[in-house]
């Protein structure tokens, strides 16, 4: 299969992916509650800089502002006949930007979760999320993504779904998971769960990872649960800028540019290939992290205890691939963007 992510993947020992969507519209003065897709046709410049800013700052993929463009989403802003408008507008300005930056950038074209709980669990049946996900893999196809990208999932079902529809819509793809309770996903998946979950599937993505979470030090945890799996596709990590803390009403990520160098050295070392940041990721940080993959040499995988050490302590004493039980029952209905 050729594609230009697979191009990359056969030329490089590793690539940088992008930071955080969300953090950087909110910067740009996207207000909490607003549906951040609807810039992909009203505040077009705004989406250009979002994408530029990872590009400058040497990222080898960026994500398209996509992450809810489903329609189940987009039905609480009454938008659920866009699907295929928003998603189009995301990956033809991503398009616009990859091919002007003068280098080889993928568009990954990025597909959040539906927001609803899938069977048996919940109501959503296999049938219509895999319809819903086919609906927007072929929107942001038309729009010339490159792969697609699901984040920030945490039902192997949803997983499933999502694999199901792009093989559906023919288009190569990538897929993380938040592993954001006590190192589980929210519905009980460990690492260790992932690497035999994505072995299975019929259409095998080109990478695997998580994605958010709590901080950077529990996904490199996960990294080095993926690694002992074994599995045979490259790791994704992408991470959150430090810890999410409470300030002034908003959102703030502790994590410093020199912090998420540390981390992105760490995560290539934990064996991971693509290596990005999530919420609170900023152009600066990417920058950081760019120059430090270039300059520092890979090492032997860090122990917990030098990623503690590094980066901050764990969140949980466990993340259940020891055999430890959830700390934390499944939590249902909250959905984070990246
Ligand atoms: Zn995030």
């Amino acid at each position: 299969m050729t594609n230009a992510l697979s191009t990359l993947l056969e030329t490089r020992d590793w690539l940088m992916a992008d930071g955080a969507t969300g953090t950087n519209l909110f910067n740009m003065g996207l207000m909490s509650g607003d549906a951040p897709e609807m810039w992909n046709v009203d505040e077009t410049s705004k989406i250009i800089a979002l994408y530029k800013g990872a590009a400058d700052a040497g990222s080898d993929i960026f994500l398209t502002n996509s992450f809810g463009a489903n329609a189940s989403r987009l039905k609480l802003h009454s938008a659920e006949g866009r699907v295929i408008e928003l998603n189009k507008a995301a990956a033809e300005l991503g398009r616009e930007v990859a091919d002007a930056s003068g280098r080889s950038i993928v568009v990954a074209g990025s597909v959040g979760p539906t927001g609803e709980i899938m069977a048996p669990m919940g109501s959503l049946t296999h049938e219509i999320a895999v319809e819903m996900f086919h609906e927007q893999a072929e929107g942001l196809k038309a729009g010339g993504a490159d792969v697609l990208w699901v984040e920030t999932i945490s039902a192997a079902e949803e997983f499933a779904a999502a694999a199901e529809a792009f093989a559906l819509a023919d288009m190569p793809w990538c897929g993380t998971m938040s592993f954001d309770t006590a190192g589980r996903t929210m519905m009980g998946l460990t690492s260790a769960d992932m690497v035999k979950k994505v072995s299975k599937l019929a259409h095998q993505p080109l990478g695997f990872g998580a994605n958010c979470g709590v901080g950077a030090s529990d996904l490199l945890r996960t990294v080095l649960g993926f690694a002992a799996g074994g599995p045979t596709l490259p790791i994704i990590a992408k991470g959150n800028a430090g810890i999410p803390k409470y300030h002034d009403g908003h959102i703030h990520y502790d994590g410093t540019p020199a912090l998420m160098a540390d981390y992105a050295v760490l995560a290539r070392d934990c064996g991971a290939r693509i290596i990005g940041g999530c919420c609170g990721t900023t152009p600066e940080h990417l920058r950081a992290m760019r120059d430090a993959l270039e300059t520092r040499p890979k090492g032997a995988a860090p122990t917990l205890d030098t990623i503690a050490a590094a980066l901050g302590g764990f969140s949980s004493a466990s993340d259940g691939t020891d055999g430890a039980g959830p700390e934390a029952s499944p939590r249902r209905g909250r959905r984070r963007r990246s």
